[in-house]
């Protein structure tokens, strides 16, 4: 099937001696730095919403950030998307193979535009909606821990090799 390509290897990121830094260590930092911001904003003065929607917030920026990993792998490859659901975590995954530059935008596109697009409505909406999206903004960097490792991981290969995810675990490739 895969003539063209050569694997080289496998990243398993339940083992890399960097998993726990990258996703606690984001995941503090990110609740950390938005706390301090609400309550020196005060916005939580102005919250008209209630718990039950912040939780349904929190379910759609989770849907939303993994389909724009969907979406981009989708422009880069034609091949069957898939996705393993462990609670708490969900995450997707192809079987396209996709060259470095690719892997990084496909890892990275949801924290960069739901970060983008959150601050944005953040500035501009009614100090009513200010609390609950900025929770939704701690989340995108608080969540995003397993894809800053997904590109931190891809450091020692270079250009010219190719990624598979499957969703648990990266293919290494190169081009025979
Ligand atoms: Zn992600």
């Amino acid at each position: 099937m895969d003539n063209g390509f050569r694997k080289i290897g496998v990243i398993d990121y339940q083992k890399s001696k960097y998993a726990n830094l990258f996703i606690i260590g984001s995941f503090v930092l990110s609740i950390s730095v938005g706390a301090i911001i609400i309550v020196l904003s005060d916005s939580t003065s102005n919250n008209i919403l209630k718990g039950q929607w912040i939780l349904l917030g929190c379910l759609c920026y989770i849907i939303i950030h993994e389909s724009v990993h969907l979406i981009f792998m989708k422009i880069f490859s034609k091949e069957r998307l898939c996705l393993s659901l462990k609670f708490p975590t969900i995450s997707v995954g192809s079987n396209g193979k996709f060259s470095k530059r690719q892997f990084i935008i496909i890892a990275l596109a949801p924290v960069v535009i739901l970060g983008v697009v959150l601050a944005l409505l953040i500035t501009f909406c009614s100090e009513s909606y200010k609390f609950v999206l900025s929770i939704l903004l701690i989340l995108n960097f608080a969540g995003s821990g397993g894809d800053y490792l997904q590109v931190f991981e891809m450091r020692k290969y270079s250009m010219d090799t190719f990624f598979q995810d499957n969703s648990i675990e990266t293919s290494i490739y190169k081009k025979k």
